[in-house]
């Protein structure tokens, strides 16, 4: 946790002036009993009017100092640590961004989820209670004994007594409430991730009538949770009874022996009143502590696991090959590369070599599993190879930045992700500069202007989060027209043309040949027909090459190429 709290930096006038003020809200509380002892001693006792007049109006001025004390320290406290958690998640956020696929993987994006808001808050909270808390409790314990000590002495060694007693229950109810807190963030990951799950698939849940499996799951997560957080919470609610009966009868044992000390004159009225006020105080104090104390295992857990984020240094780093501006269509070199997912037995490509040119289509072709789409996310550097080298215009790819290298690429996913905002919008995320006219005439390429006019708002009508709007093909369309205005040198169609129709599929790549006549494509498919008439064709097999050429050639020399026409032509065939 104290490594987070270098978050404070900014804030940390804010953070002194909190400290100063709660320093003061305590002085005019530890102040206040006196007065009224002496009120009661010297005024009531006496019968002097006038001095009850005046150190009235000082208590009165005093109470009031305490109280704008008190109202300022809560308000710089709220400010400055929820500028602190302001800062803290933007900067989680903008590390996440910068992580590679691997990182994703390691933590998962439920947990990842979980932490930039659940886990920051509990940070969040405790930094407000303990900024106060911190002067407060010590000042006041302390202050409290040796105020009680001037007042009377002997009668304190009730306090002295009592102080132990309530010390080690709180250090008991702390050690038995701290785990508990920390299983509690585990068990609300486990349940985000529930939860996550049901509402993404929520189609898949209802299709295969799995509602009441995923419900009963969702109980289970959640019940997991309450029982955990219902266990907490007894814990917690002996604390404050039981604090309030030892505070009770340190109060009667306080009045029984003040009660004596007075009788035989060695104590005033006043005094006990004063010594009474400065016991609720002291144990109080240690209450408060003991309450902040509960609540920073959990915090420091959540800490614990944004640290987790913050330390984690994503393996993709920027090379140092900046400033080097490439030609648009550089050449694309796969030079004998061998990658295998992180805890994978088998490599996902293995000793892959080829070379595509500007201008040429470059087809890859292969069953599911083949590693096409891991072939892609090499190029750019979703994840880096473990042998071997890709070349960009002759450059390592793990020598250019990664803005210049990915400003190169229009990458169309297999699973084409859209955002909400309109379809301008989507299709303006290739290029935030694009013009209207660029946009339309994106669309136009992408086959997609026909279905976007039919729509009530063209181009400005809304897409719903993940694109739930719209149809798969449709969605594919507007991922091809987003990457088409960026005019990269590099287009990779990674199994873009899946959810088309045949018709479409042929008019689309009849359009983009001209738009896209300079620059190097690849693109992924499934379908014979899609591929064909590519330049150079690659059939992946269990992450191996089985065959480069030419629609022709790879009839004649490719046994694994001609088996997938075989297949396809006999569905076709059969439908
Ligand atoms: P294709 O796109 O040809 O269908 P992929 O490139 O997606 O195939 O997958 C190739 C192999 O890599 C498969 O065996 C798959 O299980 C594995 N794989 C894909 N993505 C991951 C990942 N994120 N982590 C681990 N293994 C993966
Ligand atoms: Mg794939």
């Amino acid at each position: 946790m104290i490594k987070l709290f270098r978050f404070l930096k900014p804030y940390r006038l804010q953070v002194v002036l909190v400290l100063v003020l709660v320093f003061l809200q305590s002085l005019a509380e530890l102040y206040l009993p006196t007065l009224m002892a002496d009120i009661v001693d010297r005024g009531v006792v006496q019968g002097d009017t006038s001095y009850i007049w005046r150190i009235g109006g000082l208590m009165l001025l005093v109470a009031g100092a305490g109280a704008v004390c008190a109202v300022g320290g809560s308000l710089w406290a709220a400010r400055s640590s929820g500028g602190f958690a302001r800062d803290l998640r933007s900067r989680v956020f903008a590390h996440v961004e910068r992580f590679s696929l691997n990182e994703f993987d390691k933590i998962g994006t439920a947990s990842l989820i979980t932490r930039t808001t659940n886990d920051i808050t509990q940070v969040y909270q405790v930094l407000t209670i303990a900024m106060r808390v911190m002067v407060m409790a010590p000042m006041m314990c302390f202050g409290g004994i040796v105020m009680a000590v001037s007042k009377d002495a002997p009668l304190s060694l009730v306090i002295i007594a009592i102080v132990p007693v309530l010390a080690g229950f709180i250090i008991f109810v702390f050690r038995k409430a701290g785990p508990l807190f920390r299983a509690m963030q585990t068990k609300l990951d486990k349940l985000n991730l529930v939860l996550r799950e049901n509402l993404t698939g929520i189609r898949v849940i209802r299709s295969f009538n799995r509602v009441e499996h995923e419900q009963r799951r969702f109980d289970g997560a959640n019940s997991d949770l309450t029982d955990t957080a219902i266990k907490v919470n007894r814990i917690m609610a002996v604390m404050m009874p039981v604090m309030m009966l030892a505070l009770n009868f340190a109060g009667i044992a306080i009045i029984w022996f003040g009660g004596i000390r007075i009788e035989y004159g060695h104590m005033q009225v006043g005094d006990l009143i004063a010594f009474i006020q400065y016991s609720w105080q002291i144990m109080f104090s240690l209450m408060f502590a003991a309450m902040m104390f509960t609540m920073i295992p959990r915090a420091a857990a959540s800490a614990a696991r944004i640290n987790e984020v913050l330390n984690m240094t994503p393996d993709i780093r920027d090379g140092a090959a900046s400033g080097q501006t490439l030609a648009s269509g550089p050449s694309l070199e796969f030079r004998n590369v061998t990658f295998s997912y992180p805890g994978a037995e088998m490599p996902a490509l293995k000793d892959v070599s080829f070379t595509a040119g500007p201008g040429e289509v470059t087809a890859i072709i292969g069953g599911t599993g083949s590693g096409k789409s891991t072939l892609v996310n090499l190029i750019p550097r979703f994840y880096d190879v473990d042998e071997g080298k890709i070349l960009i215009g002759g450059v390592d790819v793990r020598d250019m930045p990664q803005e210049s290298l990915r400003k190169l690429i229009g990458l169309v996913p297999q699973k084409a992700m859209l955002f909400t905002g309109t379809i301008a919008d989507n299709i303006r995320f290739g290029d935030g500069q694009a013009a209207d006219e660029d946009i339309r005439r994106a669309a136009e390429i992408a086959q997609a202007a026909e279905f976007i006019s039919g729509m009530n708002d063209g181009f400005e009508s809304p897409i719903s989060q993940g694109g739930a709007n719209v149809s798969g093909g449709q969605k594919q369309r507007l991922a091809i027209a987003r990457a088409l205005v960026r005019k990269p040198g590099i287009y990779l169609f990674d199994d873009s043309f899946s959810a088309l129709d045949f018709k479409t599929d042929a008019k689309l790549r009849e359009a983009l040949q001209s738009e896209i006549a300079d620059s190097t494509v690849i693109i992924v498919a499934q379908r014979v027909s899609t591929v064909m008439d590519a330049d150079r064709i690659i059939v992946l097999d269990e992450g191996r090459i089985a065959g480069v050429g030419t629609h022709q050639r790879l009839m004649q020399t490719s046994d694994v190429y001609r088996e997938i026409v075989a297949s396809q032509l006999s569905e076709e065939e059969i439908a």
